[in-house]
């Protein structure tokens, strides 16, 4: 076996494509659940959705006339993924069942040893881990969570088999996951309390049913997907201006989030519990046109009082206040830097990943780290967008493995590997960008940053620079060892 991609989301996927598209066909994609999709099959909350335009949030290369919505909700997204994956046969390469639990280079063999946790250890010329940033559910520990008598469970591992209805519900959270549950919760729960930290900015979702002609338009009419995903792509890319080169710039995007909360939100109260006290897009701007109202209704309660403890049945706040409940709900976030940095991963001369990251965690382009040959990571360290689509991310990294592995071929090489200096550069570059950027400069404290307050999620930059920055591996920013 050549080529190891761990994980079957998007960017596994996605890869896995290009690589038979190439007519690479010796590759195993390495999947620790039983069916493929990554976040997609993990998060089945009810109201899952994307919030990135779905004609924008797909492959380039596989657009899909029959979205119903413009933000297609997350059953279609997987059934996407799914068609993908058959159309360009890559069921037969996914291994289901197979966590990967340590990568090892073997220096003299210039291959990876890949040991999965059932003690089955697998050999690779290169790794492609495709293991997602938004992966692993970060659950805080609140003191005497373990007493609590009722249920629990966090969004990314939601309980179908608990009924809501008429339940006494406590969300924890207000992030993008949360505020696409709480509207659905609302219906069915006697009552609600959302234990809000920091209130988000939303905006309103534009989201619309595509009628029957529009689809037929798409599916009929040469080239009207590619204007519409085109037209989406630069509504989009603009908003990268504020972003990354003047905060100031973000003014039009919090108008439009004030005026969308002074509409929805008559009671001054309220109103003033949820609004934000830092620059919009610090943290991820929200799109909801259903949130709002939910938390206007009589039966819901925003408490945004700290939690103190958690008892047998339900939760004290720092106040001093039982709010009992039979169901606790965790929307309470990814461990994203974390995951990343504590993967087993063993490099060249037997250095760990964590010896490497010592200062952060940073690769070139986001995807190759110096003394890890032949190891590439997809949505790895600054590639994530405030933006516009990941998607797009993945495809721009994935050319760049692609042009990596058509350098080891053309000079006969067994492993290519990031030249120091090379990734240097880069980081410090990006990090100078980032200085500036709203993430920084914004006022708020969120996950796009490490416990240093430096931003190694991010791309500080308009997603074409990437693409452009990415398409081909500089010869000179590589060291290739035969
Ligand atoms: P999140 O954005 O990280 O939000 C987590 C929420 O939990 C925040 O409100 C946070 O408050 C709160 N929280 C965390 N620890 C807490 C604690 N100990 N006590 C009280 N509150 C606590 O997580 P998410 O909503 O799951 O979204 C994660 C990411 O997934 C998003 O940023 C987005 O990139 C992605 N996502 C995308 C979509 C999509 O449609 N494409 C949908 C959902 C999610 P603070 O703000 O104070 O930290």
């Amino acid at each position: 076996m050549k080529l190891a991609i761990i994980g079957s989301g998007f960017a596994g996927i996605g890869m896995a494509i290009q690589l038979k598209k190439a007519g690479f066909d010796d590759f195993v994609i390495l999947e620790k659940d039983d069916d493929l999709g990554g976040t997609w099959r993990d998060n089945r909350y009810p109201g899952c959705a994307c919030d990135v335009p779905s004609p924008m949030y797909s492959f380039s290369y596989e657009l899909n006339p029959g979205w119903s919505r413009l933000f297609a909700p997350q059953e279609e997204i997987l059934a996407y993924l799914r068609r993908c994956a058959d159309k360009h046969r890559i069921g037969p390469h996914i291994r289901y069942g197979s966590t990967v639990d340590l990568l090892e280079w073997d220096d003299d063999a210039r291959h990876w040893r890949v040991s999965l946790t059932d003690g089955e250890v697998l050999t690779a010329k290169a790794v492609v881990s495709g293991i997602g940033a938004l992966h692993v559910p970060s659950v805080p520990s609140i003191p005497g969570a373990d007493r609590f008598g009722g249920t629990t469970f966090h969004s990314a591992q939601w309980d179908h088999s608990c009924d809501l209805t008429g339940k006494r519900v406590a969300v924890i959270g207000t992030g993008a996951s949360a505020i696409q549950f709480v509207p659905k919760l609302a219906e069915k729960a006697a009552s609600l309390r959302v234990f809000q930290r920091t209130p988000p900015w939303i905006q309103p979702k534009p989201d619309f049913v595509l009628p029957r002609w529009a689809r037929a338009v798409l599916r009929h009419v040469p080239g009207a997907q590619r204007v519409f995903r085109n037209a989406i792509y630069w509504v989009l890319e603009t908003r990268a201006t504020g972003f990354t080169i003047n905060p100031k710039l973000m003014a039009p995007q919090e108008k439009v989030a004030r005026m969308h909360l002074a509409r929805q939100i008559r009671d001054p109260e309220l109103r003033a519990k949820v609004t934000p006290d830092y620059t919009i897009g610090c943290k991820r701007i929200l799109l909801s046109s259903d949130y709002y109202p939910a938390l206007a209704e009589p039966h819901v309660d925003v408490v945004t009082e700290g939690i103190a403890e958690i008892t047998e049945t339900g939760l004290v706040t720092a106040d001093g206040t039982a709010h009992d409940v039979d169901v606790i709900i965790y929307g309470t976030g990814f461990k994203v830097t974390d995951a990343l940095a504590e993967q087993h991963i063993v490099g060249r001369g037997g250095q760990k990943i964590q010896d490497a990251w010592a200062d952060g965690i940073e690769a070139h382009h986001g995807t190759t780290i110096a003394g890890f040959p032949n190891l590439f990571m997809l949505l790895g360290p600054n590639t994530g967008l405030g933006h516009n689509s990941v998607v797009f991310m993945i495809e721009s990294q994935v050319q760049h493995v692609m042009s990596c592995l058509r350098l080891l071929r053309e000079e006969k090489a067994e492993a290519i590997e990031v030249r120091p200096g090379a990734q240097r550069r880069y980081n410090d570059h990006l990090q100078r960008r980032l200085g500036k950027a709203v993430w920084n400069e914004g006022g708020c404290k969120s996950w796009y940053l490490d416990e240093n307050g430096v931003n190694r999620t991010l791309w500080p930059g308009f997603t074409f620079e990437f693409w452009a920055r990415t398409r081909r591996a500089r010869r000179r920013d590589y060291d290739l060892s035969r």
